[in-house]
């Protein structure tokens, strides 16, 4: 399919059966030899473990590397704080685990809207990610007698994750980190910390360089490559709150999608059904309450309604443990999405616990009392004491209170079998892309998929490019460069020239909350169409009276968040159009309109089976929406059950 612009929507799935694809496409590929690829280029954007380990392993290969973060170490990016594990398909457990299985359990998890082959390939990879990563030293949880640990998470039901503690993310990471800095330290990999990318340079239709601010000086450079690759992570703060770090952003993947690269699915959000309720008005950031717990804890409400007894006095026969009431075979291992869609209904009819009654129990006293507090201490320790922190409560002693929240995007830049954009030369991994997910993550994928992408992926797919490709020489001062470097410094201008009376934060909550309210748990029409009436009002107010203290010369974090958040008032249009557009429900997007009798989500396959690719038209158009067709031949889409 050719597009308006004229880029292709061209999956380049390969042909033959799905557990030979990826072997046959990686004999196919053409190489780099050796020598020459010290004489390629390539920008890294993002030092998560999509980044780092991108950017490690191009580096390793011999390409030059130049990789950017906007924190002030590659080792504080968002993947840090990844809790609860990471997926393979290892079958150490012998309790049925295969390839086959884990590729079925996702694209089930993701209610058959990702594309096969890709999610085929994750499961064939994923083994190998693990021997990476014990091989770096990473500290993964082991039995007694000394083999790698496992414990199940939503959506499976055998056990197939890896953890190390509550902490797996941190540990992948100072893994990845590892690998990277070795190569910093030979000279490989340039490492540039504070530094944001704030456009993409396109030239002659591949992508040439980045355009980036240094945030402590606040210099604008250019920077040239043979490829860019993007790992910058989801924009789930559009919603202000959530579970994410606090600069998680949308700017380098929407700057990008201005420049061309269709961006996938924007709607898909992930809402994570255990985190710690909102505790008021002025709070910034939701904490996670891993998935993990979902193995021991059991989730239930009072069975009366507005029921105020202290949780220790309503008895058995009172509480409704209604995950495993509804979905027996799965219980608390439901998947996310409908885990937290029971949690919304229980409360909205009046069954939710504390003040707000937003909440639900987590409930830990029966693990406790079979298992001992011992166990449930080494299990999930450090979460405990990280709940207890945050809300004064003891969780040994009393339930969890928990409620669904935004945690993650599946929607992300267009990317085709070898994770390249539309923009040749714009490659997207981890989770800044449109992912593997389908309408919903299943728990522990996320880290599996960042590291696929970096460690095994895009080292053979990158090199394809640059070895098929002819790229003609370019300097910074081609008139690309200069253009979109002279447009950032206009954009910068622009903010700190308003001087209003509002603060960058105020704009963002408002934002955050409609987008909650109306694309967010749940959606529908009304509210959507109402959404995408008063967000270019408040994007019109932004640009009359935001507030920007500062200069923009110097270390001005006020001047950073405007800049994201101008970018999340013009890219939450887009989500609300897509869902809008998208007249089902499936996964995370629950349309109201469409659902079954007893309250699940109903897709509609003869219309929606497709990954909706939009594309930008320009200031004053409305996006164009591409459509690329979701072909099942291994597995047929049914009905997604977890009864
Ligand atoms: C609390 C929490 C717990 C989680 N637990 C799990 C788990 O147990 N298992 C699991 O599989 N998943 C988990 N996830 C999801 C998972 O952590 C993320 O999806 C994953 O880490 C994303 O990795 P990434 O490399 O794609 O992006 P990130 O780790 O977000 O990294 C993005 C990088 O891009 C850089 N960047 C972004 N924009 C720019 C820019 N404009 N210029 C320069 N640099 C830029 C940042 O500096 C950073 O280095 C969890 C998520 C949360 C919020």
């Amino acid at each position: 399919m050719t597009t308006a612009t004229g880029a292709r929507l061209d999956a380049r799935i390969p042909s033959g059966p799905l557990p030979q694809k990826w072997d046959r496409r990686k004999f196919e590929m053409k190489l780099v030899n050796p020598a020459n690829k010290r004489k390629y280029h390539v920008l890294v954007v993002g030092s998560g473990l999509a980044g780092a380990s991108a950017a490690a392993s191009l580096a390793e290969l011999g390409y030059g590397v130049d990789c950017f973060c906007y924190q002030d170490s590659a080792r504080r990016a968002h993947s840090i704080a990844a809790q609860g594990g990471i997926n393979a398909a290892k079958n150490y457990q012998n309790d049925g685990d295969s390839v086959q299985r884990l590729f079925y359990d996702t694209l089930k998890g993701g209610d058959f809207r990702a594309r096969e082959a890709n999610v085929y390939r994750l499961a064939q990879v994923s083994a190998a990610i693990i021997d990476q990563c014990v091989a770096q030293g990473v500290p993964f949880a082991r039995e007694y007698g000394g083999t790698l640990a496992n414990r199940s998470f939503g959506g499976a039901q055998v056990s197939r994750t890896f953890y190390a503690r509550g902490q797996t993310g941190q540990q992948l990471l100072i893994g990845a980190y590892q690998a990277l800095s070795r190569q910093i330290g030979l000279g490989k990999v340039h490492m540039h910390e504070r530094t944001e990318m704030l456009d993409l340079v396109v030239v002659d239709g591949r992508a040439r360089g980045i355009v980036t601010r240094d945030l402590v000086s606040g210099a604008i450079k250019t920077w040239v490559g043979d490829a860019v690759v993007l790992a910058t992570g989801g924009y789930g703060n559009i919603y202000f709150l959530s579970t994410n770090a606090v600069g998680c952003n949308v700017t380098a993947t929407f700057r990008a999608w201005k420049k061309g690269a269709f961006f996938g699915n924007p709607c898909f959000t992930q809402i994570h059904p255990t985190c710690i309720p909102v505790h008021g008005e002025h709070q910034s950031k939701l904490t996670l309450m891993s998935e993990s717990l979902r193995n021991d804890g059991r989730i239930w409400v009072p069975k009366q309604k507005r029921d105020q007894r202290p949780p220790s006095q309503i008895p058995e026969n009172e509480r409704d443990y209604y995950l495993e009431r509804k979905y027996p075979s799965f219980g608390n291992l439901s998947p996310r999405d409908i885990a937290s869609r029971a949690a919304k209904q229980a409360c909205d009819e009046g069954h939710g616990v504390g003040e707000s009654g937003l909440g639900v129990y987590l409930d830990f006293a029966e693990a406790i009392q079979r298992l001992g507090r011992n166990v449930i201490e080494q299990r999930y320790g450090n979460l405990f004491q990280m709940y207890e922190h945050i809300t004064g409560e003891d969780p040994y002693k009393v339930p969890m209170r928990i409620y669904p929240a935004v945690h993650y995007t599946m929607g992300g830049l267009w990317v085709d079998y070898h994770l390249m954009s539309t923009i040749p030369g714009l490659f997207v991994l981890g989770e800044a892309n449109f992912s593997d997910h389908g309408a919903n993550r299943l728990g522990a994928s996320a880290l599996m998929q960042g590291l696929a992408d970096g460690y095994f992926v895009i080292p053979y797919t990158i090199g394809d490019y640059l070895a098929s490709t002819k790229l003609d020489k370019v300097s910074g001062d081609h008139a690309e460069f200069r253009q979109s470097a002279a447009a950032v410094r206009d954009g910068i201008a622009k903010l700190l020239a308003v001087r209003g009376k509002r603060t960058v934060m105020s704009f963002h909550r408002q934002l955050g909350r409609l987008m909650w309210d109306h694309c967010g748990m749940a959606r529908n029409d009304a509210g959507l169409k109402k959404a995408l009436q008063e967000i270019p009002a408040i994007r019109d107010e932004f640009w009359r009276n935001v507030n920007v203290l500062g200069d923009g010369e110097s270390l001005n974090q006020a001047l950073e968040r405007a800049g994201r958040v101008a970018d999340f008032l013009e890219f939450g249009e887009l989500m609300c159009r897509d869902a809008l557009e998208r007249r089902e429900s499936c996964g995370g997007h629950f349309r109201a309109e469409f659902q079954t009798p007893d309250g699940e989500a109903q897709r509609d396959d003869a219309n929606f089976t497709h990954v909706s690719a939009w594309e930008y038209a320009g200031p004053d158009a409305a996006p164009v929406l591409h459509k690329e067709p979701l072909v099942f031949e291994e597995v047929q889409p049914s009905r997604r059950s977890y009864k």
